[in-house]
C-alpha cells in the first residue's frame, strides 16, 4: 500500500489550506458536508490522524470515527427528517477511494429516493452553508 500523502484534498481542508463546510469537530475528527452530496446533508467524517483509510489508520482513531459517524446519523434524521441512513467507506483504489485521507460518508435516507450519483453534482454554495447550518443545530440540541 501506499504511504499517506498529506497533499490529499482533505489534510488540506484540516490544515485549513481549503475551506469546509463543516459540521463537528473534535481532538481527534472533523466532520463536514461533501460537496458533491448524494443527498441533502451527506456528511464526510475524518479523523484527524494522517490515516489513508482503514488499513492504516490507527485503531483508537478508527474506534472514535465511527462514534462520530454515529452521532453525526442521528442528528442527520433530526436535521433532515431522514427515515434512514446509509454510511459508506471505500479503501484504494480497488475499493473505490478517490481522496486519500479515510473518511466515512454519512448519507441521509429517504423511502423511494435514490442516490444520486457519487460526486456527479456540485451542489450551491448557499444549499452547502443552509445544510451545514442545520446539522449543526440539531448536534446542538437547538
Ligand atoms: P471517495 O474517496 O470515493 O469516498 O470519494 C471522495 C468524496 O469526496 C466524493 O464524494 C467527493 O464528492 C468528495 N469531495 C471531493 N472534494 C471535496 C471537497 N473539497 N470537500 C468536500 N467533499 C469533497
Amino acid at each position: 500500500m501506499a504511504a499517506y500523502d498529506d497533499k490529499n484534498i482533505f489534510a488540506k481542508i484540516l490544515r485549513g489550506e481549503l475551506p469546509a463546510y463543516k459540521v463537528y469537530e473534535d481532538d481527534k475528527s472533523y466532520a463536514f458536508l461533501d460537496i458533491m452530496p448524494r443527498a441533502h446533508g451527506h456528511t464526510l467524517v475524518i479523523p484527524k490522524a494522517p490515516a489513508r483509510n482503514i488499513l492504516d489508520c490507527p485503531p483508537e482513531y478508527l474506534a472514535h470515527v465511527i462514534q462520530v459517524a454515529q452521532k453525526i446519523a442521528k442528528a442527520q434524521k433530526i436535521a433532515f427528517g431522514a427515515s434512514g441512513v446509509t454510511v459508506q467507506q471505500f479503501n484504494e483504489r480497488s475499493g473505490g477511494q478517490v481522496v486519500f485521507h479515510l473518511h466515512f460518508h454519512i448519507i441521509p435516507r429517504h423511502d423511494g429516493v435514490a442516490l444520486k450519483a457519487p460526486a456527479s453534482v456540485q451542489e450551491k454554495a448557499e444549499v452547502l452553508g443552509a445544510n451545514a447550518e442545520k446539522l449543526r443545530n440539531a448536534l446542538a440540541g437547538k
